[in-house]
């Protein structure tokens, strides 16, 4: 190993605008040696999440945001190396958050979230459905939309990580589901693979006349990944007691500058709305309750999930801004090491 290096993305500026390139720094460090009762950690997959534009502000959020010089944060997977723990011998797969990085060295304390290791399902799968993205969705629809058969959800982002899973676990709680996307290929993909009842691209049709065509009955839950001109649509179609589970507003993670609220944000008081943000580490300790259920699902294929994996450590920064142009396929992670 010390012929090795440890090869990291920090952050080495706070983005205007969008994401750039230069907005990180590539340093090549020695491989740290755990100590007494640590493990030292090999990266095998980094997740890339809209979430990293968040951090990469000083803004106030709901996390201390990454200090510019840090190692970026991100959450990762990876095989333990060496071990100075007994309960935990080399070869274990942990979950965790150390960042764009190749190695970290982690305590006892950090190496609770351990991953089996006869799996049949792919390790990508551990940040996608069964992470932290598929409780997103679990949680956010379930205990803050409180859907009930037969009303309509509709869903923004919705060929996205996220918004795949809830329009599927939308269609197991026996709604009609509505998906809005930015691509005829995505908006395929919902309807003829996932069951949705109908999609919508954003881009090339008028998202409140086609929202009217789709929701006939109006819309009773709406699951918000984007924000702006989306919310507003929606917002203008809700029901009474309608609920606005709000998951994410990527639309205005890029904005420097003060985004205007909702027009038609009336509508929440003369429908009786509930408009919920969350965020889903709200919701840590249900987290295996709610991956068991998914992990059901998926094997009696209600669920469906795809990732689109990136090739090497050194593709992050390259990749992130999929996330903002819609170019990701599903959950965008990067392969750092192993197979
Ligand atoms: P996705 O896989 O959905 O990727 C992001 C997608 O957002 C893109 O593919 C793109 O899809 C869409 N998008 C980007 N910019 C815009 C825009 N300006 N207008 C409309 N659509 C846009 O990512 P995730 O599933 O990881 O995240 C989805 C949302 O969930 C985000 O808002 C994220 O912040 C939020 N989130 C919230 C969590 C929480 O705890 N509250 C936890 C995890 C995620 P398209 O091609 O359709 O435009």
């Amino acid at each position: 190993m010390p012929d090795q290096v440890n090869r990291q993305w920090r952050l080495a500026a706070r983005p205007t605008g969008a994401i750039q390139p230069g907005d990180f720094a590539w340093r090549e460090e020695p491989v740290p040696m755990p100590g007494a009762n640590q493990v030292l950690v090999r990266t095998r997959y980094l997740s890339l999440d809209p979430t990293h534009r968040i951090w990469m502000s000083d803004m106030d959020q709901y996390m201390p945001p990454v200090e510019v010089g840090a190692v970026m944060r991100g959450g990762t997977i990876g095989v333990v190396e060496r071990s100075n723990l007994t309960d935990c011998p080399e070869g274990e797969l942990i979950r965790g958050y150390w960042g764009w990085q190749d190695y970290a060295v982690l305590g006892a304390d950090a190496l609770g979230n351990r991953l089996p290791k006869d799996s049949d399902l792919p390790l990508t799968a551990y940040m996608g459905l069964l992470g932290s993205i598929g409780c997103t969705a679990y949680f956010g629809l379930l205990e803050i939309g409180r859907p009930e058969p037969g009303e309509t959800v509709v869903v923004s982002a919705a060929a996205g990580a996220v918004g795949s899973v809830v329009g599927q676990i939308a269609k197991i709680k026996g709604c009609r589901v509505v998906g809005i996307a930015g691509s005829d290929a995505k908006c395929g993909w919902i309807t003829d693979q996932l069951g949705f009842d109908a999609a919508i691209n954003y881009r090339h049709e008028d998202v409140l006349a086609a929202l009217r065509r789709h929701c006939p009955g109006g819309i009773d839950v709406a699951f918000e990944n984007v924000g702006g001109e989306i919310l507003d649509a929606v917002l203008t179609l809700i029901n009474l007691n309608a609920r606005i589970v709000i998951c994410g507003l990527i639309a205005q993670y890029n904005a420097d500058r003060p985004v205007p609220g909702p027009y038609m944000f009336r509508n929440v008081l003369m429908k009786r709305a509930r408009v919920e943000g969350f965020i889903v580490s709200d919701f840590l300790g249900r987290f295996p309750a709610a991956i068991a259920e998914l992990a059901d699902w998926h094997a009696q294929g209600k669920i469906q999930y795809r990732v689109d994996v990136v090739d090497g450590l050194e593709n992050a920064p390259a990749a992130l801004p999929r996330l903002f142009d819609g170019a990701n396929q599903g959950k965008l992670i990067v392969r750092v090491s192993g197979p």
